[in-house]
């Protein structure tokens, strides 16, 4: 197993804040602490807590992250995290600074900073379990366990690119955190995606056709599009694959195992529509 990546967190402390006070960060002891005596800890695996009060409980469990570190693997989503690159990379200046806000197992974050040489990542996610997945991911990104639905813990206008992929949204705090000329990318499925798998398995949560129009009315008071762009095809799915991509949905809480073992692993679709959309953003 590589070791975890806790110097990251220093390549960003810089841009950390207090989740309490809002005061500049610096390390002590074995934690971050502000000037004000707030402390916070850094866990075994490499990642920084910075939550105020009670922790959240809406992250994802460790079934839900361990498949989709599985269907990663596959190449399955591997058009998507293209996509996610090249608009991530395709910026002049490039990014020096990357937030990745739901980064899960850190996949997408790592792999855009991976083309980006000198940029330093931060991932943020509630999940402990996509935490410990996410310290690992590489070594100029730190991650941070911290409310993707309240304040982040980082400086106003501090990020050159907030990604958001398959991730909740926050866009008041992703406008606060980006600096004026930064970019957002927010990926997010159509209801086209994953359909044979929706129609084939009946506790498996619909999207909301709505889900545009309510994206759109999220962000536009703080963003202009710039462009869409779609990704689209058709995976060939082998039984487990196809039990994984179901799996590392939210529907993993409403799907039973009868619906994916034993006689229904034969039965479940051998293919998969893919469906997408990855839009660039500017700050309004
Ligand atoms: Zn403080």
């Amino acid at each position: 197993m590589p070791e975890s990546h806790s110097s990251a967190l220093d390549l960003v402390l810089p841009i950390l804040r207090c989740p309490v006070c809002e005061e500049d960060l610096s390390r002590a002891d074995a934690g971050l602490r502000c000037l004000n005596g707030h402390s916070f800890d850094i866990a075994r695996q490499g990642y920084a807590s910075l939550i105020a009060g009670v922790r959240p409980t809406s992250g994802d469990a460790a079934p839900m992250v361990e498949a989709r570190r599985r269907v990663l693997g596959t190449g399955i989503y591997a058009p998507i995290l293209a996509e996610v690159v090249r608009l991530a990379t395709d910026q002049v200046p490039p990014p020096s600074i990357v937030l990745d806000a739901g980064c899960g197992t850190g996949n997408y974050l790592a792999a855009v900073i991976d083309a980006l040489p000198t940029t330093r990542g931060l991932g943020l996610d509630s999940s402990t379990y996509a935490l410990r997945a996410a310290a690992r991911a590489h070594p100029r990104a730190a991650v941070i366990a911290c409310d993707l639905f309240g304040p982040i813990p980082v400086s106003s206008a501090s990020v050159d690119l907030v990604l958001d992929v398959f991730a909740p949204r926050n866009a008041a705090e992703f406008h606060r955190v980006l600096r004026p000329d930064g970019m957002l990318v927010v990926t997010r499925p159509t209801d086209r995606h994953l359909g044979q798998l929706r129609h084939h398995i009946k506790g498996m949560v619909g999207i909301d056709p709505a889900k545009e129009e309510r994206l759109e009315r999220t962000l536009d008071p703080h963003f202009d599009a710039l462009h869409t762009v779609p990704t689209e095809y058709t995976a060939r799915l082998s039984p487990d694959e196809a039990a994984d991509l179901v799996l590392m949905t939210p529907s993993a809480r409403h799907v039973t195992s009868d619906d994916l073992e034993g006689d229904a692993a034969g039965a479940l679709p051998t293919e998969v529509d893919i469906s997408v959309l990855t839009t660039a953003y500017r700050p309004r």
